[in-house]
Parts: C-alpha cells; structure tokens; sequence
C-alpha cells in the first residue's frame, strides 16, 4: 500500500508531468480536457502519485468512481485472477457466472424487495440509454421527464437529458426527441424560498407534465436523487417522494439515476433509501467495479422482462474481468462497512465546512450527503454564482497536492468525493489545504 501522506516534491504539475502533458497536447484531441494535469504513476487508498514522485491526496476519486481506493487489494486479485482465466467471450454468445453473480447483488442490494432483473454495460451514459429504451417498451409511452441541473451523460439520448450546454451539448445538435424538462426542487436556488421549495417544485412538476407532455404519454422521470455534476443539489424535503407517489398514480415509471450516488456513496447503498423512494428503474455505474468500466439498469422483474429478447445487450456489456472487479469491490463494501464509512467522512467534514463557511461569507452554501458532499461559492450575502474564485480555490488546493472537483450549473461548487477507505488525518490535512486555498482567496 501507498504512504498514506501527503508529499510534494516538486512544483505541482511538475516537469516530467509538465513534459506529458505537451505530448498530450500534441496528440490527444483538444476536446478532452484535464482537470489537474499531473500524470499518475500509482494511486491507492486515498493518494494519488505523479511520475515526478509527488503524494497528492485523492477528494475526487476519478469522479466517485474508486469508492474502495484505487487498486483496491481484493479488486486487483480478482482481475489478476479473472484475466488469467478469460477475457471476453460476449455474454449474449457464451455466458459465464461472474455476469450472474453481479445482477443477483444488484438485485438484491437496490431499494425494493421487489422481484427484480438487471442488464449490464460499459457506461453510465450507456445504462440511462438503455433505462429509458426498457421504460419505452415495457410503457408503451414515449416522453421522458427530466430535471434542471440534470446529467445524465455524453451519447446522443444522454446529452438530451443532461440540462447543462457547456461542455456537454454546445454545437452537438440536434438531440433526441421527446424529452421534456422541469425544474428541480433546488432549495439554495428556489425563487420562493427553501421552505416552499418542495411544494411549489411539486406542483411545477404535476403542472408541467400535464400541460406539456399528458401523463399518458410520459413513460419516465429520470432523477438523480443528488445530483452530480449539476453541483450536489439535494432535492427538498420530501419532493422526490412525492414525485414518485405521483408517478406510480399515472403509470409513470422512476428512473433513479444513482451513477454517481450509488455504492455507499452518501452512507446508504443507494441515496433513494434516505428518501424513502423505491425506483422502478435504477441506473449504477461509476463507484460499482473499483475503477473497471462496468454499468447497470437493475429494475422491476415485469419491466426488465418486457423487452423483447436481443433487445437489449453490446459486445462488452459485463465483461468478466469489470464483473470480477465489481463482486471484490461489493464485497469489500460490504465487509468494510463503507457506507458506514461515508457516514464518518461527513462527521468530520461537515462540521470543518461549516466552520470555514461561518469565516467565509463567499460560502453560500453547503450540502450533500455522506461522502458526497460540497460548498457553493456566491457573491457575499447575494446567490450570484462566483465561479472565478471557485476555479482559483480549486487551483489553489491543486497547487498545494489535493484534487479537488469543481461542478455546478454555474461553476461555481466545489465538490468532494473522498474514497470511503481514506483516513481521518489524511483528511484532515485535505480540509487544512481547503481552509488556506479560502483564506489566500478571501
Ligand atoms: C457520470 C454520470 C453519468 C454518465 O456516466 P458515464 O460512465 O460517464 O457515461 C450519468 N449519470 C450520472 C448521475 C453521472 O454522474
């Protein structure tokens, strides 16, 4: 295992970083951007090591994705051991049990004792596409509802329902058809007021889909019960739930999109189970396989069984070696309790963001969940988004070894998204980072 420390021992990026990177430049498109650009040489726990020999402390965890830490000990000894065995042979041609075993622990883990059935995929993007073709046929309906501050992804259906044009839609036109779009019970951001945030996004909703698309046309809502990239929003109060009581009244079905929620993320297994929602359909990826590509849509038995057979698959969807990684990294959730884990990152974190945002009045905001947690930065006593000096704290922690994630519709939130395995004084440290990156930008 990496030294669990902090280290640097050059300029952070630093010149063999700095070196990589002009070859990057040279020969990577331009259109994939890059967040810190130091080159990683090792990662685990919650370090990352650059190739100029720099410990940074990880609060990103590649985009909640290495929720057990990078090369997690159990995750690398069932690839090592999966990819001595087989490859690849194409699920729809020759099956094999490893595929199996993950749709059982996903059925069984989701919200709902419900019989369910999953399908599994390379991506998150690729889940929700395949979400929303299951919700069309097992519906019969077409329109499918989603949120502001929505991500749902990059593929053509996806940058539909993601609300956010730059980077994501701009000049990508056309988009897929029947999407409609309502607002989201943002309480920071409600023009009311938090306290009539949950009813008055409530009957926006109702109103909307019934003027705009006829309940009996809507096969879907897709909702991310936080969102992601849209900058940590937790719907208000009780929303969610009575979306979905309204939903299950039409024949609307749920889609959660717990891509960047799931997993023990936010202290549950899923963040529907703290709203108390059970989703028709459930999107997973990101924090599922400890770093493999793997994706899923676990769902009610009658649904996932309405498509017709071939209806849904791809070459890769449930590789061996990512199914391998997922049942290791499941495991290691489970053992480790890591959801008990999120809930003790929020315990330390959440009283030191209180703190710096009582010292610094450019934090308007902070909100989350487990280890799934943020601050938006406004103009002082005004919700006008400060997006320069989100990028300049974030730059400043950078500079100093924390990799910090900004997100938000405005760009204006700094997010973090520890792994669950990362200890106390290493965060600690992180957060004393933070706290100078405010203080020199204050
Ligand atoms: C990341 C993300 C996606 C897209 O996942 P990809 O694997 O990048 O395609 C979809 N929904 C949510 C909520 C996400 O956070």
């Amino acid at each position: 295992m990496i030294e669990q420390k902090r280290a640097l021992v050059t300029e952070v990026p630093g010149p063999r970083s700095r070196e990589l990177h002009a070859r990057k430049t040279a020969a990577v498109s331009a259109a994939v951007g890059t967040t810190l650009p130091v080159y990683v040489e090792r990662a685990g726990g919650g370090v990352v090591v650059d190739v100029d020999g720099n410990h940074l402390i990880d609060l990103g965890s590649g985009i909640a994705v290495t929720s057990v830490g990078n090369a997690n000990p159990r995750v690398v000894e069932a690839v090592q051991r999966q990819v001595a065995d087989f490859t690849h042979t194409c699920v729809m041609i020759t099956p094999y049990e490893e595929y199996v075993a993950v749709a059982e622990a996903l059925n069984e883990l989701t919200p709902g004792d419900h019989e369910k059935r999953s399908a599994l995929f390379n991506s998150g993007a690729e889940a929700v596409e395949n979400a929303v073709k299951i919700a069309r046929a097992a519906t019969g309906r077409q329109a499918i509802v989603a949120f502001d501050h929505a991500y749902h992804g990059r593929t053509n259906l996806t940058m539909a329902l993601t609300a956010k044009n730059m980077p994501y839609k701009h000049h990508f036109g056309p988009f897929a058809g029947e999407v409609y779009r309502v607002p989201m019970a943002y309480p920071f951001r409600w023009p009311g007021g938090a306290e009539h945030c949950a009813d008055e996004a409530f009957a926006a909703f109702t109103e909307l889909v019934h003027t705009q698309v006829g309940e009996e046309n809507a096969a879907a809502v897709i909702v991310e019960p936080i969102q992601g990239e849209g900058g940590f929003v937790v719907p208000a109060p009780g929303f969610l739930a009575r979306v979905a009581e309204w939903c299950a009244g039409h024949g609307i079905l749920v889609i959660a999109d717990e891509i960047q929620t799931g997993f023990c993320r936010t202290g549950d297994w899923f963040a529907c189970e703290a709203e108390g929602i059970v989703p028709d359909l459930i999107t997973t990826a990101k924090g599922i396989a400890g770093g493999l590509p793997l994706a899923a849509v676990t769902g009610r038995a009658e649904l996932m069984d309405a498509v017709h057979t071939g209806g849904l698959g791809g070459t890769y969807g449930g590789n061996p070696i990512a199914c391998a990684a997922a049942l290791a990294a499941i495991e290691t959730m489970r053992i480790d309790d890591l959801c008990g884990a999120a809930r003790h990152i929020e315990s330390v974190m959440r009283p030191r963001l209180a703190a710096l945002a009582q010292r610094h009045p450019v934090i308007g905001d902070v909100r989350g969940r487990g280890a799934m947690l943020a601050v938006e930065l406004v103009e002082p006593g005004t919700r006008e988004p400060d997006p320069a000096r989100t990028a300049a704290i974030a730059a400043a922690c950078h500079r100093e070894g924390v990799i910090v994630l900004t997100a938000g519709t405005f760009g204006n939130v700094l997010r973090f998204l520890p792994p669950l395995v990362i200890g106390d004084d290493l965060l600690g440290e992180a957060l004393d980072v933070l706290d100078a990156a405010f203080a020199a930008n204050a």
